[in-house]
């Protein structure tokens, strides 16, 4: 990535590290089970290919050390989704142990957080400032955290999950930030809306077992959550239709 900023973005130190903006062990999962590594970025042009995924030299160490054991958490609780969930709700819903809540919770915001830091996109006003003060300030902040299954396969029938760096979207005119990664959708609400009970049982911020929105997995192509991305996807990978 390009543009790196020449001091740590909170307090200066000019001894940067590379953070991955979102953890490196997700991704390269993502590339052995896919074979090749992909990704889409709302900022950059749409689509990228990826040796190791995203990463930028923005945050001292130990600053970028704040997000390991969270970020340890999720790459676990990702792996264990594919072995260890629970089908609830007649099959719509999964349901996976998660002791640490605030740990899964952190990954989240924190992925979000280093995506708009490092990537400027997406531009949420004031959120970012709630987040910074939370993940380096230890406020609590009351962002509802939802996870549903983005899972994918190419044509052929095999695994091809995609990356996607957090950006709007919009969903019954509430406004979610959302990534996905290793096969699922994370999805942090920042309006003043309520949720809503047809949603809120879902919010897995405080949640063990942790609930996750099922469905099949699909091809890219026909993921209604990707819509806004698979024109220059098409373009670019016709292979994958
Ligand atoms: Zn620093």
């Amino acid at each position: 990535m390009t543009d790196a900023p020449q001091t740590c973005h909170l307090c200066g130190d000019v001894r940067l590290v590379k953070s991955h903006i979102l953890p490196r062990a997700l991704m390269m999962d993502q590339k052995r089970e896919a074979k090749e590594l992909w990704g889409l970025d709302s900022k950059q042009d749409g689509f990228v290919g990826l040796q190791s995924g995203y990463w930028k030299r923005f945050l001292c160490a130990d600053h970028e050390g704040r997000f390991n054991e969270a970020d340890r958490y999720a790459v676990d609780f990702c792996r264990r989704f594919a072995t260890e969930r629970r089908s609830v709700y007649r099959g719509t819903v999964f349901e996976l142990d998660n002791p640490h809540p605030d740990r899964l919770a952190d990954f989240v915001y924190s992925s979000i957080w280093r995506t708009m830091v490092a990537v400027k996109s997406p531009s949420l006003g004031p959120y970012l400032q709630r987040l910074t003060d939370h993940l380096f300030g230890d406020k609590p902040v009351d962002f509802p955290l939802l996870i549903t299954r983005a899972g994918h396969v190419d044509n052929h029938g095999r695994d091809s999950n995609i990356t996607v760096l957090s950006h709007e979207a919009k969903v019954d005119n509430l406004r979610f930030t959302r990534f996905m990664v290793a096969g699922l959708a994370w999805w942090v609400k920042v309006d003043n809306r309520p949720l809503g009970a047809d949603l809120a049982f879902l919010d897995s911020r405080s949640r063990n077992p942790a609930l996750i929105l099922g469905r099949e997995p699909m091809k890219l192509g026909e993921d209604p959550m990707l819509q806004g991305f698979i024109r220059d996807l098409g373009a670019r990978r016709k292979s994958l239709f």
